[in-house]
C-alpha cells in the first residue's frame, strides 16, 4: 500500500543517532539543546523548548496561557483531536469556530460573530488554537486582531506547518500569535519518531515549558550553593522530555527541510495539473502563502454521483493508501459524551463528507505517483 505520508530516513539521520547511543547522554542532554536553537532559527523566533510530542506542546501551551478549569478554550473542528483535547487537560470547556470551504482553516466572520455573542453573555475564551490545515498559513494578522479586541491568546497549531510561510515570515516566528506548536511524528515535515516544539517569544512562557517538562522542578533555588544536591518542585509537572536519540535524527532531517517541502510542492503540482480536469475540488494556495504541503486534498464534487468511502474503498483495494483529514472533532464519543451534537459546524462536516486525502510526502516515486492518478480517473471519468 502507498502510504499517505511516510517519513524519509537517510545514512546520515541514523549515524547521528547512533553518535548519541555512543555518548553519555540518551535523554534530554545536548543534542536537545542543539536541536532547539536550530528549529528556533529556522523560524525565526526567540524560544524553542523541545517536548515529548506535538501534544505536550499543546497541553503546556496552554498551561503557559494560564488556562485552567471553568476556562475555555476554542479551536476548530477540522483538525486532530489533540488541537481541543489540550484544553481538556486543562480543564477547560471547548467550544469550535467552523472552517471556510475554500481554505479550510478558522473562518474569519463565524470567528468575529461568536465572539461578538460569547462576549455578551460573558463567556469568551481565554484561548484560541488555530490550526494551519494541511499546512496552508491561517490569515493570522486578522485573526490577531479579532483576538485582540477580546483579549483571547493565540496558540498556532503548527503540526502540519513546518516550512510554510506567510508572506516572507515563517510559520512559528509567532509574530500574531502567544505560542507556536510543531510536532514531529513521522508523518509531519521532519520526524524525531515522537517529539514536539514549543515556540514563543516570551521568556517567561519558554522557562514555564522547560519547568513543567520536567516535573515541575526547578535547580534555581539558592539552596543549592550549600546543598549542591537540592532541587525544588514548584508546580505540578510532567515527563515531557525529549530524549537525545529524537533530538538527534530530529535535527538531521531540520537540515533537509527546504528539501523535503520543495519535493512536497513539485508532488502537489503534478497533482494539481493532473487532476484539473476531473470533478474534483483542489487545494487553492493564495499568492501571499506558501504552503508546507502537509497534506493533499481533494474534495468530491457533488456532479460526481459517488460517495467518497466507496471511492475510498477502491482506491485502497488498488493499494493507494487514501485517508481522511479530518472526521470534525466534536463527532467523536469523547465529545459527544461533553454534550457536542452533530451540525454544529455545517461547513466542516460537509467538508469531511467530500474530502479525501491522497498520497503525499518527499520520497513518493514518479511511478507511485502515476498509478495514483491513473487510478483516479478510471474510477471518476
Ligand atoms: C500531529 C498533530 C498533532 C499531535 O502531534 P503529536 O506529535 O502526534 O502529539 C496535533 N495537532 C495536529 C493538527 C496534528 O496534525
Amino acid at each position: 500500500m502507498i502510504p499517505y505520508a511516510r517519513q524519509s530516513v537517510v545514512p546520515e539521520d541514523i549515524e547521528a543517532v547512533v553518535q548519541v547511543l555512543k555518548s553519555d547522554f540518551l535523554t534530554q542532554g545536548p543534542a536537545v539543546v542543539y536541536f532547539e536553537e536550530q528549529l528556533a532559527h529556522v523560524v525565526s523566533v526567540e524560544h524553542c523548548v523541545m517536548l515529548s510530542s506535538g501534544t505536550a506542546a499543546l497541553h503546556l501551551a496552554c498551561l503557559c496561557l494560564g488556562l485552567k478549569s471553568g476556562d475555555w478554550l476554542w479551536t476548530v473542528p477540522n483538525t486532530f483531536v489533540a488541537s481541543a483535547v489540550c484544553g481538556l487537560y486543562c480543564g477547560a470547556y471547548i467550544d469550535f469556530v467552523d472552517i471556510d470551504p475554500v481554505t479550510r482553516n478558522l473562518d474569519l466572520n463565524h470567528l468575529e460573530n461568536k465572539l461578538k455573542h460569547a462576549s455578551l453573555q460573558k463567556r469568551l475564551p481565554k484561548v484560541l488554537v488555530v490550526v494551519h490545515f494541511s499546512g496552508l498559513p491561517c490569515e493570522m494578522e486578522s485573526i490577531k486582531r479579532v483576538c485582540d479586541d477580546y483579549g483571547v491568546k493565540i496558540i498556532e497549531d503548527a503540526c502540519h506547518a513546518l516550512g510554510a510561510a506567510d508572506q516572507t515570515k515563517p510559520v512559528g516566528s509567532c509574530q500574531y500569535s502567544d505560542i507556536t506548536v510543531f510536532s514531529f511524528h513521522p508523518v509531519k515535515s521532519i520526524a524525531s519518531g515522537e517529539g514536539g516544539a514549543l515556540c514563543t517569544n516570551d521568556e517567561t512562557y519558554a522557562r514555564q515549558a522547560r519547568r513543567l517538562r520536567h516535573h515541575g522542578i526547578s535547580v534555581e533555588s539558592p539552596l543549592r550553593t550549600e546543598k549542591p544536591y537540592w532541587y525544588e518542585q514548584i508546580e505540578l509537572g510532567f515527563n515531557y522530555r525529549m530524549t537525545d536519540m529524537q533530538a538527534a535524527l530530529g535535527a538531521s532531517q531540520l537540515r533537509r527541510l527546504d528539501q523535503f517541502n520543495q519535493a512536497r510542492l513539485d508532488k502537489a503540482t503534478v497533482y494539481q495539473a493532473a487532476l484539473k480536469e476531473m470533478p474534483l475540488l483542489l487545494p487553492q494556495i493564495p499568492s501571499d502563502k506558501t504552503s508546507a504541503w502537509h497534506l493533499f486534498v481533494v474534495e468530491l464534487l457533488d456532479t460526481i454521483g459517488m460517495e467518497r468511502d466507496v471511492l475510498l474503498s477502491k482506491l485502497r483495494q488498488a493499494g493507494i493508501g487514501v485517508h481522511v483529514h479530518y472526521i470534525p472533532v466534536y463527532w467523536h464519543p469523547s465529545f459527544q459524551a461533553l454534550g457536542f451534537r452533530r451540525g454544529l459546524c455545517p461547513n466542516a462536516e460537509i467538508y469531511y463528507c467530500r474530502a479525501m486525502t491522497l498520497p503525499l510526502y518527499p520520497d513518493m516515486t514518479t511511478e507511485q505517483q502515476t498509478w495514483i492518478v491513473s487510478h483516479l480517473k478510471k474510477y471518476l471519468v
